[in-house]
């Protein structure tokens, strides 16, 4: 089939996906006569094709090559019709129900609020006013933010998120909620931007984003609906969600309004504070360590399900949490406990006596009983000669192989 496309004429194929930059992408379709769905003719786009890939991590649709900045800053330049009345009162209900939206779903009753990409600050004028949040602005337009200034009275910065040092100019965790409108679908790279982003929010903050949702990105596209050349990624809710995790946001909500001009796909989320964060991961690896514990404990109650009586070497911390996790174990007519330690002897462990081996004589089976590698060989070689023809378990020599822990 000849397309005329310009990736028969040798596809560029891009490097990495730009949201999770995973190296594996795949070509999806290519969409030529874009005008016929933009809502705009400012881009100068007819003859031109846009190529989308996918990510096969993440699932991001995006063009590549996507446009060049001269054409996204011409098609922001000649879209200001949002200062106009009309477009307000049509904009009016939107954010209305935007503002409902924030207020049930994250429920702030004040703070601080920045919208990045808030073009006239129409959006945060009505948040300011109704709810007397302290609001800030950020949009790379030097018209629209000095509209925001002048007609809305909004503190904004001229400059896309990305460029700003935010410790210099004071914007580093210092908002309560940070608001995205249809914003990330046109920047160049949305993992920096992302990135960046969330840098912006106070641990225990809040994070508003909307995009435009595609659902099924390969139907919606090869059909051309709700695909526009200035759009440069579209995002699929799994994968998107997936990287604000990496960045320490936990998603808390999911929407998809389909009541607008097209498809929306709404998120919120929080960052988690560091104690939280904290807690999180101490848990994470009690829970590893307790996994580790638990099958040791199962390894044992086979034992004693199978043997009448079952001699354990090493009365350490570890056989002391394995009884202590699964107390059903403490079998002290069942259990002969040995230890070397001279120390420990005459004592008891969970009210087993702790024994020389010397004063054991007689096991049907030995488990070995310390978590460490090292250790469990040093004991490995006085059973052998002890009891050279009793079999050997060792509780933790599974567990230890696979012992890796996996942190986010
Ligand atoms: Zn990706």
């Amino acid at each position: 089939m000849d397309t005329g496309l310009s990736y028969n004429r040798g596809m560029q194929q891009p490097d990495y996906c730009p949201l999770c930059r995973f190296d594996r992408t795949r070509f999806v379709d290519s969409v030529r006569n874009l005008d016929a769905h933009c809502v705009t003719d400012a881009l100068d786009l007819v003859e031109t094709h846009s190529c989308y890939f996918v990510c096969e991590q993440c699932g991001t649709v995006f063009q590549y090559p996507p446009p060049t900045f001269d054409e996204m800053a011409n098609y922001f330049k000649n879209t200001k019709v949002s200062d106009s009345a009309i477009f307000l009162d049509v904009k009016k209900d939107l954010f209305q129900q935007r503002l409902g939206f924030l207020k049930t779903h994250i429920g702030l009753a004040s703070g601080r609020v920045v919208e990045v990409g808030c073009r006239e600050g129409n959006f945060l004028k009505l948040l300011k006013d109704t709810y007397g949040y302290d609001v800030f602005g950020i949009d790379p337009s030097e018209h629209a933010t000095q509209m925001a200034r002048s007609v809305n009275g909004i503190d904004t910065k001229t400059a896309t998120l990305e460029s700003l040092d935010l410790k210099a100019e004071g914007l580093y965790q210092a908002f309560d909620l940070a608001y995205v409108m249809h914003a990330m679908e046109y920047v160049y790279e949305p993992g920096p931007f992302l990135t960046q982003l969330v840098q912006l929010i106070k641990p225990g903050g809040y994070l508003y984003l909307e995009v435009p949702y595609l659902g099924y990105p390969y139907e919606t596209l090869i059909c051309g609906k709700y695909i526009f050349r200035q759009q440069l990624s579209h995002f699929l809710g799994s994968g998107l969600g997936l990287f604000l995790k990496s960045l320490g946001i936990t998603v808390t909500e999911t929407l998809i309004d389909i009541g607008h001009s097209y498809p929306s796909f709404q998120v919120i989320g929080r960052k988690m504070s560091y104690a939280e964060l904290g807690e999180s991961l101490f848990r994470q690896e009690l829970d590893h360590m307790n996994a580790r514990y638990i099958e040791a404990g199962q390894k044992l109650n086979h034992l004693i399900t199978d043997y009448s009586q079952v001699a354990l070497w090493g009365a350490g911390y570890d056989l002391h949490r394995v009884l202590t996790l699964m107390p059903s174990l403490i079998q002290p007519d069942k259990l002969v406990l040995i230890d070397e330690n001279p120390n420990k002897q005459g004592k008891q462990l969970c009210g087993i006596p702790i024994r020389a081996s010397a004063s054991v004589t007689t096991a049907n089976i030995l488990a070995i009983t310390p978590s460490a590698e090292a250790l469990r060989q040093d004991i490995l070689k006085d059973v052998q000669q002890r009891f050279p023809d009793v079999p050997v378990v060792e509780l933790f020599a599974e567990s230890e192989k696979k012992d890796t822990l996996n942190i986010v």
